[in-house]
């Protein structure tokens, strides 16, 4: 499940197969193409992250970490800096990667949070639009349960009916290629922007530092995504006309 980008041979063969779209990994499993040939005939891809953009994860991590921490989820701020410091989660045995793997192997984190209010509708609308979904996660940085997180990703992006193409499981976002970025963790927008990647930064209170463009709601993210997709449109028509026409 793991995708990484492909070598331009890799993707040679496969094409010579008559299989746009999908390339090869070294493993042998199929990815997404990250060079698509026809790009005047290629979908929008819009790059979507899942904690704390899609997916509500602090609000779903707050009660877990409660429980590990023996402390009442009141005591636990809502209001939380990147890497949760003041949940004192960092004085605790073990630290973060010690509550995120009981958060997801013992409490089915990833099965059991709840969708950002709007994003499953404004996914569907949007793929009913033509743009291609991209999940871009980073849900493996933990080694060792890689199979219970990747099952609870896919079993909640289907129960929320969230339309996807391509799901990565990826630290480089960059890497796996879109047009457009949703994202809410800092590190993630920084380093995406900094290489020339349109991104939205999803407002939470990890990331309110940030300049825009930044969306607070989903109905924001949809407005933004629509007319981004427009003016990509616009500059698809135009690489496609002919010169003196
Ligand atoms: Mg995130």
């Amino acid at each position: 499940m793991h995708c990484a980008p492909d070598s331009l041979a890799g993707w040679r063969v496969l094409s010579a197969k008559g299989l746009p779209g999908y390339a090869p990994n070294r493993s042998g499993i199929r990815c997404p193409a990250f060079r698509d040939r026809d790009m005047a005939k290629r979908a929008f891809v819009f790059g979507v992250d899942l904690d704390g953009t899609c997916a509500d994860f602090y609000d779903g991590l707050r009660p877990i970490a409660a429980e590990w921490l023996g402390r009442k989820v009141d005591a636990l701020p809502e209001h939380v800096s990147w890497e949760l410091p003041e949940w004192g989660i960092d004085q605790a045995p073990g630290g973060y990667e010690a509550l995120h793997k009981f958060a997801v192997t013992q409490r089915s984190l990833f099965r059991n949070l709840k969708p950002m209010a709007g994003a499953p509708q404004v996914l569907r609308s949007l793929s009913k639009r033509g743009v291609r979904i991209r999940i871009i996660t980073h849900r493996l940085f933990i080694k060792f349960f890689h199979l219970p997180a990747v099952q609870q990703t896919v079993e909640w992006l289907d129960t929320h009916d969230i339309p996807y193409w391509d799901l990565c499981f990826m630290s480089d976002k960059a890497a796996v290629g879109a047009d457009l970025y949703i994202e809410d963790g800092p590190y993630n927008v920084e380093r995406l922007r900094r290489d020339g990647h349109r991104t939205i930064v999803f407002s939470n209170s990890t990331n309110l530092h940030l300049p825009g463009p930044r969306a607070d709601t989903w109905s924001q993210v949809e407005e933004l995504v629509v007319s981004e997709l427009a003016a990509w449109q616009a500059g698809q028509a135009d690489e496609g006309e002919l010169p003196g026409r």
